[in-house]
């Protein structure tokens, strides 16, 4: 299997969308939060906008991910398959993920994990016990989702009222209301956003931790393994697989651009914070390529033929 790697960076218009709330304050859920600072003419300001974290990207990439892997019969843990996300913390998850006890080699240890778990391998895991760790980083990368430049200044976050009242039954009386089930309030966002994310398949199927065997080949099915995680991009762009609360606060999509870059080294796409990222991307090729080759949403065709056609291609040159 040859190195490859996938660069993907889009603008999505989200409207009334509650994908990633933090705490919630008695009645009243918030949405998150991230300071993004900007030059200005003087210097510098900062805006507090509404963010959807990369960690909520990863958990819905990853469950497709292993939706994907068990449909092509790969192998994928107990706790993965059911969107459970623990990753071999410890000795006791990684017994109730495997069926059985963890070696007590760290190459041992990350063998077992990533050979009977696709999600793992792909995703990396932390094992944490006294005496032993054992750390794989995610061969995949994705980060905080944030309005675009011209957008800062436009970016609402506004909460809404719901109630769920019952008034006229014995369970809500006027004057014992909080018995009954309260109004309650979720802040709502509308915004152009950034999205992000990079796949590098050079040390899928290999363990990375022990630097003595760093690279070793431990299984048999790696570029089925690469293909699964291609396939599973493909289905999380096209059915925006991310997000909480999508069950009565599904919001309004449509992606404005995205640009996939596939190489055969490191090669990312410019941020598209900016306007011109797509530009910026196409000077960046004229001076820097991997044997890169650029997919871009809606200049090359259809967001989803642009997809496939990257994906295509990525598996091509595995
Ligand atoms: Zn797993």
């Amino acid at each position: 299997m040859k190195d490859i790697f996938i660069s993907i960076r889009g603008r999505l218009l989200l409207n009334v969308e509650a994908l990633n709330m933090t705490e919630s304050v008695g009645n009243y859920v918030k949405h998150r939060k991230v300071p993004v600072l900007v030059p200005e003419e003087n210097g510098f300001v900062t805006y507090f906008v509404p963010a959807i974290s990369g960690e909520s990207i990863a958990h819905g990439f990853q469950v497709v991910l292993a939706e994907v892997a068990k449909s092509k019969g790969l192998p994928v843990c107990n706790l993965c398959e059911n969107g459970i996300f623990l990753k071999s913390t410890n000795k006791g998850v990684f017994s109730e993920a495997f069926k059985k006890d963890p070696p007590v080699n760290d190459m041992e240890l990350e063998r077992e994990i990533l050979s009977n778990c696709v999600v793992e391998d792909i995703g990396g895991f932390l094992y944490a016990e006294k005496e032993m760790n054992v750390k794989r980083t995610s061969n995949f990368f994705t980060g905080y989702m944030i309005p675009v430049r011209e957008a800062l200044d436009s970016v609402v976050v506004e909460p809404q009222l719901h109630s769920r009242y019952a008034l006229g039954t014995q369970f809500v009386k006027r004057e014992e209301q909080q018995l009954g089930q309260m109004i309650y309030y979720v802040e709502l966002s509308s915004a152009v956003y950034t999205f992000s994310f990079d796949f590098d398949n050079r040390f899928v199927g290999k363990v990375t931790f022990n630097y003595e065997n760093a690279g070793k080949e431990v299984v048999k099915d790696g570029k089925e393994r690469v293909e699964a995680t291609l396939d599973a991009i493909k289905k999380f762009l096209y059915e925006f697989s991310f997000g909480a609360k999508k069950t009565r606060f599904m919001p309004i999509v449509s992606w404005e651009s995205l640009a996939i870059a596939v190489s055969n080294d490191t090669w990312t796409v410019p941020s598209p914070f900016t306007r011109k990222y797509m530009e910026n991307a196409e000077r960046k090729l004229k001076k820097v390529s991997y044997e890169t080759k650029l997919f871009m949403f809606p200049k090359d065709g259809g967001f989803e033929e642009v997809i496939s056609d990257a994906v295509d291609e990525a598996k091509r040159r595995l």
